[in-house]
Protein backbone atom coordinates (compact mmCIF):
# COMPACT_ATOMS: atom_id res chain seq x y z
CA UNK A 1 0.00 0.00 0.00
CA UNK A 2 1.31 2.97 -1.00
CA UNK A 3 1.18 5.79 1.98
CA UNK A 4 0.93 9.46 1.74
CA UNK A 5 3.43 11.39 4.11
CA UNK A 6 3.11 14.81 5.85
CA UNK A 7 5.16 16.58 8.18
CA UNK A 8 3.53 18.84 10.62
CA UNK A 9 5.03 20.70 14.00
CA UNK A 10 1.74 20.00 16.10
CA UNK A 11 -0.31 16.86 15.69
CA UNK A 12 -3.65 16.78 17.67
CA UNK A 13 -5.50 13.78 18.31
CA UNK A 14 -9.46 13.99 19.32
CA UNK A 15 -12.02 16.43 19.60
CA UNK A 16 -13.23 16.99 22.87
CA UNK A 17 -12.85 19.98 25.08
CA UNK A 18 -8.94 18.99 25.82
CA UNK A 19 -7.98 18.54 21.91
CA UNK A 20 -9.73 21.95 20.80
CA UNK A 21 -8.52 23.52 23.42
CA UNK A 22 -5.24 22.48 22.74
CA UNK A 23 -5.50 23.51 19.04
CA UNK A 24 -7.07 27.52 20.08
CA UNK A 25 -3.82 27.63 21.99
CA UNK A 26 -1.58 25.82 19.67
CA UNK A 27 -2.63 27.74 16.30
CA UNK A 28 -2.61 30.95 18.34
CA UNK A 29 1.19 30.13 19.08
CA UNK A 30 1.83 29.14 15.26
CA UNK A 31 2.06 25.86 15.55
CA UNK A 32 -0.02 25.37 12.86
CA UNK A 33 -1.85 22.19 14.28
CA UNK A 34 -3.44 19.54 12.33
CA UNK A 35 -6.21 17.35 14.61
CA UNK A 36 -7.65 14.10 13.82
CA UNK A 37 -11.14 13.96 15.08
CA UNK A 38 -11.43 10.42 16.39
CA UNK A 39 -14.40 8.00 15.54
CA UNK A 40 -16.78 10.40 17.79
CA UNK A 41 -15.95 13.89 16.55
CA UNK A 42 -16.92 16.56 18.97
CA UNK A 43 -15.96 13.33 21.63
CA UNK A 44 -18.23 12.79 24.77
CA UNK A 45 -20.12 15.96 25.12
CA UNK A 46 -21.49 15.23 21.99
CA UNK A 47 -23.77 12.57 23.64
CA UNK A 48 -24.79 14.62 26.42
CA UNK A 49 -27.60 17.07 26.76
CA UNK A 50 -27.35 20.31 28.94
CA UNK A 51 -23.19 21.12 29.89
CA UNK A 52 -24.66 23.15 32.94
CA UNK A 53 -21.43 23.10 34.57
CA UNK A 54 -19.04 24.87 32.00
CA UNK A 55 -18.19 28.59 32.94
CA UNK A 56 -19.27 31.39 31.03
CA UNK A 57 -22.58 29.68 30.12
CA UNK A 58 -25.33 31.27 32.98
CA UNK A 59 -28.05 29.34 31.27
CA UNK A 60 -26.16 26.31 30.29
CA UNK A 61 -25.53 24.81 26.87
CA UNK A 62 -26.31 21.65 24.90
CA UNK A 63 -23.08 19.63 24.48
CA UNK A 64 -22.93 19.30 20.16
CA UNK A 65 -23.60 22.90 20.39
CA UNK A 66 -20.58 23.91 22.70
CA UNK A 67 -18.60 20.85 20.49
CA UNK A 68 -19.24 23.12 17.33
CA UNK A 69 -18.47 26.33 18.78
CA UNK A 70 -15.27 25.44 20.03
CA UNK A 71 -14.51 23.58 16.41
CA UNK A 72 -15.11 27.27 14.99
CA UNK A 73 -12.93 28.80 17.63
CA UNK A 74 -10.21 26.33 17.16
CA UNK A 75 -10.76 26.81 13.24
CA UNK A 76 -10.57 30.50 13.30
CA UNK A 77 -6.94 30.61 14.33
CA UNK A 78 -6.18 28.40 11.98
CA UNK A 79 -6.42 24.54 13.12
CA UNK A 80 -7.11 22.18 10.53
CA UNK A 81 -9.79 19.82 11.19
CA UNK A 82 -9.57 16.41 9.58
CA UNK A 83 -12.08 13.01 9.87
CA UNK A 84 -10.09 10.45 10.57
CA UNK A 85 -8.66 7.95 13.36
CA UNK A 86 -4.80 6.71 14.35
CA UNK A 87 -4.10 3.16 14.03
CA UNK A 88 -0.56 3.20 14.67
CA UNK A 89 2.07 5.05 16.65
CA UNK A 90 5.63 4.95 16.25
CA UNK A 91 6.66 7.96 19.17
CA UNK A 92 10.65 8.77 18.95
CA UNK A 93 12.54 8.57 22.08
CA UNK A 94 14.75 11.43 21.15
CA UNK A 95 14.46 15.12 22.05
CA UNK A 96 14.08 17.00 19.17
CA UNK A 97 12.81 13.49 17.68
CA UNK A 98 10.25 12.93 14.38
CA UNK A 99 7.56 11.14 15.79
CA UNK A 100 5.25 9.10 13.10
CA UNK A 101 1.34 8.51 13.50
CA UNK A 102 -0.76 6.47 10.70
CA UNK A 103 -4.07 7.68 10.23
CA UNK A 104 -6.75 5.59 8.75
CA UNK A 105 -3.84 2.91 8.20
CA UNK A 106 -2.84 5.56 4.83
CA UNK A 107 -1.73 8.73 5.73
CA UNK A 108 2.21 9.03 7.75
CA UNK A 109 1.92 12.17 9.61
CA UNK A 110 5.87 12.91 10.87
CA UNK A 111 5.15 15.44 13.91
CA UNK A 112 7.77 17.49 15.81
CA UNK A 113 4.96 17.45 18.83
CA UNK A 114 1.80 15.00 19.51
CA UNK A 115 -1.17 16.19 21.97
CA UNK A 116 -3.20 12.86 22.79
CA UNK A 117 -6.32 14.00 23.69
CA UNK A 118 -8.18 10.52 22.78
CA UNK A 119 -10.26 10.86 25.45
CA UNK A 120 -12.07 7.86 26.89
CA UNK A 121 -15.16 5.33 26.02
CA UNK A 122 -18.15 3.95 28.08
CA UNK A 123 -17.59 0.88 29.68
CA UNK A 124 -20.14 -2.59 29.55
CA UNK A 125 -21.17 -4.87 31.93
CA UNK A 126 -19.86 -7.62 29.63
CA UNK A 127 -22.29 -10.18 30.26
CA UNK A 128 -23.08 -12.12 27.04
CA UNK A 129 -27.31 -11.05 27.40
CA UNK A 130 -25.76 -7.25 27.58
CA UNK A 131 -23.70 -7.85 24.56
CA UNK A 132 -26.17 -10.12 21.90
CA UNK A 133 -28.28 -7.29 22.57
CA UNK A 134 -26.16 -4.41 21.85
CA UNK A 135 -28.10 -2.22 19.16
CA UNK A 136 -31.60 -4.26 20.15
CA UNK A 137 -32.24 -2.05 23.10
CA UNK A 138 -29.03 -2.11 24.87
CA UNK A 139 -26.84 1.14 25.38
CA UNK A 140 -24.66 2.93 26.95
CA UNK A 141 -25.78 6.71 25.84
CA UNK A 142 -29.50 7.31 27.32
CA UNK A 143 -29.13 10.95 25.52
CA UNK A 144 -28.63 9.23 21.88
CA UNK A 145 -31.08 6.72 21.83
CA UNK A 146 -33.16 7.71 24.83
CA UNK A 147 -36.25 8.99 22.19
CA UNK A 148 -36.45 5.70 21.29
CA UNK A 149 -38.08 4.17 24.36
CA UNK A 150 -40.39 7.47 25.04
CA UNK A 151 -43.31 6.40 27.01
CA UNK A 152 -41.56 3.02 28.02
CA UNK A 153 -40.04 1.61 31.35
CA UNK A 154 -36.22 1.21 30.69
CA UNK A 155 -33.45 0.39 33.15
CA UNK A 156 -30.15 2.02 34.00
CA UNK A 157 -27.28 0.24 35.71
CA UNK A 158 -24.66 2.78 37.59
CA UNK A 159 -24.41 4.77 40.29
CA UNK A 160 -22.30 7.74 39.11
CA UNK A 161 -22.85 11.24 38.15
CA UNK A 162 -22.75 9.67 34.60
CA UNK A 163 -25.68 7.27 35.70
CA UNK A 164 -27.72 9.79 37.90
CA UNK A 165 -27.44 12.45 34.95
CA UNK A 166 -28.86 10.34 32.43
CA UNK A 167 -31.37 8.53 34.44
CA UNK A 168 -32.95 11.76 34.90
CA UNK A 169 -32.42 12.54 31.20
CA UNK A 170 -34.76 9.14 30.81
CA UNK A 171 -37.54 10.42 33.68
CA UNK A 172 -38.40 12.84 31.43
CA UNK A 173 -39.05 10.49 28.25
CA UNK A 174 -39.69 7.55 29.54
CA UNK A 175 -42.95 6.04 31.40
CA UNK A 176 -40.40 4.49 34.39
CA UNK A 177 -36.92 4.04 34.99
CA UNK A 178 -35.23 1.50 36.93
CA UNK A 179 -32.09 2.57 38.38
CA UNK A 180 -29.60 -0.35 39.51
CA UNK A 181 -27.00 0.97 42.07
CA UNK A 182 -24.68 -2.30 43.48
CA UNK A 183 -23.42 -0.49 46.66
CA UNK A 184 -25.82 0.88 49.21
CA UNK A 185 -24.77 4.52 48.46
CA UNK A 186 -24.62 6.32 45.29
CA UNK A 187 -21.14 7.61 44.52
CA UNK A 188 -23.05 10.54 42.33
CA UNK A 189 -22.47 14.19 43.52
CA UNK A 190 -25.12 15.20 46.52
CA UNK A 191 -26.63 17.26 43.86
CA UNK A 192 -27.29 14.63 41.27
CA UNK A 193 -28.39 12.26 43.59
CA UNK A 194 -31.10 14.70 45.00
CA UNK A 195 -32.42 14.84 41.39
CA UNK A 196 -33.11 11.48 40.86
CA UNK A 197 -34.47 11.09 44.67
CA UNK A 198 -37.29 14.18 43.00
CA UNK A 199 -38.48 12.42 40.26
CA UNK A 200 -41.41 9.92 41.49
CA UNK A 201 -40.67 7.37 38.07
CA UNK A 202 -37.33 6.76 38.91
CA UNK A 203 -37.14 3.63 41.35
CA UNK A 204 -34.19 3.44 42.49
CA UNK A 205 -33.02 -0.09 43.58
CA UNK A 206 -29.79 -0.29 45.97
CA UNK A 207 -27.34 -3.28 46.44
CA UNK A 208 -28.93 -4.65 43.00
CA UNK A 209 -27.01 -6.12 40.19
CA UNK A 210 -27.64 -7.29 36.76
CA UNK A 211 -28.03 -11.41 36.56
CA UNK A 212 -29.03 -11.18 32.86
CA UNK A 213 -30.86 -8.87 29.83
CA UNK A 214 -33.91 -10.90 28.71
CA UNK A 215 -34.98 -11.04 25.35
CA UNK A 216 -34.31 -12.73 21.71
CA UNK A 217 -33.91 -10.46 19.79
CA UNK A 218 -35.23 -7.16 21.70
CA UNK A 219 -34.79 -6.94 25.53
CA UNK A 220 -38.12 -7.44 26.91
CA UNK A 221 -36.88 -7.39 30.26
CA UNK A 222 -33.98 -7.58 33.40
CA UNK A 223 -33.25 -10.09 35.40
CA UNK A 224 -32.24 -8.41 38.65
CA UNK A 225 -30.14 -10.04 41.99
CA UNK A 226 -30.09 -8.25 45.28
CA UNK A 227 -26.75 -8.83 45.99
CA UNK A 228 -26.95 -8.63 49.98
CA UNK A 229 -30.26 -11.01 50.19
CA UNK A 230 -29.29 -13.54 47.03
CA UNK A 231 -33.36 -12.50 45.95
CA UNK A 232 -33.67 -12.30 42.37
CA UNK A 233 -36.27 -10.52 40.03
CA UNK A 234 -37.71 -10.34 36.52
CA UNK A 235 -38.80 -6.99 35.60
CA UNK A 236 -40.17 -5.62 31.96
CA UNK A 237 -38.51 -3.49 30.19
CA UNK A 238 -37.87 -2.31 26.42
CA UNK A 239 -34.80 -0.17 27.05
CA UNK A 240 -31.24 -0.78 29.00
CA UNK A 241 -28.60 1.62 29.68
CA UNK A 242 -25.20 1.26 30.76
CA UNK A 243 -23.73 4.05 33.07
CA UNK A 244 -20.51 2.40 34.91
CA UNK A 245 -17.67 4.39 33.84
CA UNK A 246 -15.37 4.81 30.58
CA UNK A 247 -12.16 3.38 29.53
CA UNK A 248 -9.39 5.66 28.48
CA UNK A 249 -8.75 5.11 24.73
CA UNK A 250 -4.84 4.49 24.63
CA UNK A 251 -4.73 1.15 22.99
CA UNK A 252 -2.84 2.40 19.95
CA UNK A 253 0.13 4.36 22.74
CA UNK A 254 0.71 0.61 24.61
CA UNK A 255 4.59 -0.48 24.84
CA UNK A 256 5.27 3.31 23.82
CA UNK A 257 4.32 5.72 26.76
CA UNK A 258 3.89 4.65 30.70
CA UNK A 259 0.38 4.42 31.62
CA UNK A 260 -1.17 3.08 34.70
CA UNK A 261 -2.48 -0.13 35.50
CA UNK A 262 -6.21 1.07 34.03
CA UNK A 263 -4.73 2.13 30.76
CA UNK A 264 -4.70 6.22 31.44
CA UNK A 265 -1.47 7.62 30.31
CA UNK A 266 0.81 8.82 32.89
CA UNK A 267 1.90 12.66 32.85
CA UNK A 268 3.75 12.98 36.22
CA UNK A 269 3.38 16.35 38.22
CA UNK A 270 1.66 19.34 37.05
CA UNK A 271 2.82 18.70 33.50
CA UNK A 272 1.48 17.28 30.69
CA UNK A 273 4.52 15.77 29.13
CA UNK A 274 4.56 11.67 28.64
CA UNK A 275 7.13 9.33 28.77
CA UNK A 276 8.36 10.56 25.18
CA UNK A 277 9.81 13.79 24.45
CA UNK A 278 7.66 16.28 22.50
CA UNK A 279 4.34 13.67 23.01
CA UNK A 280 1.89 15.29 25.63
CA UNK A 281 -1.22 13.90 26.87
CA UNK A 282 -4.08 16.10 28.06
CA UNK A 283 -8.13 15.46 28.95
CA UNK A 284 -9.80 12.05 29.96
CA UNK A 285 -7.11 10.06 28.27
CA UNK A 286 -4.19 11.06 31.09
CA UNK A 287 -6.90 12.42 33.97
CA UNK A 288 -9.29 9.48 36.17
CA UNK A 289 -9.87 11.81 39.07
CA UNK A 290 -11.43 15.04 37.84
CA UNK A 291 -12.84 13.46 33.98
CA UNK A 292 -14.71 17.63 33.63
CA UNK A 293 -15.11 19.13 30.30
CA UNK A 294 -13.16 22.44 32.24
CA UNK A 295 -10.71 20.39 33.64
CA UNK A 296 -9.92 18.74 30.26
CA UNK A 297 -9.96 21.78 28.42
CA UNK A 298 -7.32 23.47 31.18
CA UNK A 299 -5.27 20.38 30.57
CA UNK A 300 -5.62 21.37 26.85
CA UNK A 301 -4.34 24.33 27.18
CA UNK A 302 -1.24 23.36 29.21
CA UNK A 303 -0.63 20.77 26.73
CA UNK A 304 -0.06 23.51 23.55
CA UNK A 305 2.13 25.55 26.56
CA UNK A 306 3.87 22.54 26.40
CA UNK A 307 3.95 21.57 23.18
CA UNK A 308 4.87 25.42 22.46
CA UNK A 309 8.05 25.43 25.45
CA UNK A 310 9.24 22.17 23.91
CA UNK A 311 9.57 23.31 20.37
CA UNK A 312 11.37 26.47 21.32
CA UNK A 313 13.90 24.36 23.06
CA UNK A 314 14.79 22.23 20.42
CA UNK A 315 14.40 24.80 18.09
CA UNK A 316 17.54 26.90 20.39
CA UNK A 317 19.79 24.67 21.02
CA UNK A 318 21.17 25.44 24.95
CA UNK A 319 25.29 25.99 24.26
CA UNK A 320 27.04 23.59 25.64
CA UNK A 321 29.48 24.88 28.05
P1 LIG B 1 -17.93 6.67 37.81
O1 LIG B 1 -16.71 5.85 37.69
O2 LIG B 1 -17.94 7.88 38.66
O3 LIG B 1 -19.13 5.75 38.34
C1 LIG B 1 -19.35 4.47 37.82
C2 LIG B 1 -20.53 3.87 38.54
O4 LIG B 1 -20.82 2.61 37.92
C3 LIG B 1 -20.29 3.61 39.99
O5 LIG B 1 -21.46 3.78 40.72
C4 LIG B 1 -19.88 2.13 39.99
O6 LIG B 1 -20.19 1.47 41.18
C5 LIG B 1 -20.76 1.59 38.91
N1 LIG B 1 -20.22 0.38 38.32
C6 LIG B 1 -18.99 0.17 37.77
N2 LIG B 1 -18.87 -1.06 37.28
C7 LIG B 1 -20.06 -1.68 37.52
C8 LIG B 1 -20.55 -2.96 37.26
N3 LIG B 1 -19.83 -3.87 36.63
N4 LIG B 1 -21.82 -3.26 37.66
C9 LIG B 1 -22.58 -2.31 38.27
N5 LIG B 1 -22.16 -1.06 38.55
C10 LIG B 1 -20.92 -0.74 38.18
O7 LIG B 1 -18.33 6.99 36.29
P2 LIG B 1 -19.26 8.14 35.72
O8 LIG B 1 -19.26 7.87 34.27
O9 LIG B 1 -20.55 8.21 36.40
O10 LIG B 1 -18.48 9.48 36.00
C11 LIG B 1 -17.15 9.68 35.55
C12 LIG B 1 -16.66 11.06 35.97
O11 LIG B 1 -17.37 12.07 35.25
C13 LIG B 1 -16.89 11.34 37.45
O12 LIG B 1 -15.79 12.07 37.95
C14 LIG B 1 -18.14 12.21 37.45
O13 LIG B 1 -18.19 13.06 38.56
C15 LIG B 1 -17.99 12.97 36.14
N6 LIG B 1 -19.29 13.39 35.58
C16 LIG B 1 -19.73 14.64 35.86
C17 LIG B 1 -20.94 15.08 35.36
C18 LIG B 1 -21.37 16.46 35.67
O14 LIG B 1 -20.72 17.12 36.49
N7 LIG B 1 -22.42 16.98 35.04
C19 LIG B 1 -21.79 14.22 34.53
C20 LIG B 1 -21.25 12.91 34.33
C21 LIG B 1 -20.04 12.52 34.84
P3 LIG B 1 -19.27 1.58 42.50
O15 LIG B 1 -19.52 2.93 43.08
O16 LIG B 1 -19.78 0.44 43.29
O17 LIG B 1 -17.85 1.39 42.02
Amino acid sequence: MSEKIERVKTLILGSGPAGYTAAIYAARADLKPIMYTGMEPGGQLTTTTEVDNFPGYPEGIDGPTMMVQLQQQAERFGTEVRIGMATAVDFSNEVGGIHKVTIDDSIVIEAETVIISTGATAKYLNIPSEQRLRGGGVSACAVCDGFFYKGQDVAIVGGGDTAAEEASYLANICNKVTMLVRKDFMRASKAMQHRVNSLPNIDLRYNSEVDEVLGEQVVEGLRIVNNKTGEKEEIPITGFFVAIGHKPNTEIFKGQLEMDETGYLITPGKSTKTSRPGVFASGDVQDKEYRQAVTAAGTGCMAALDAERYLATIETPQEVS
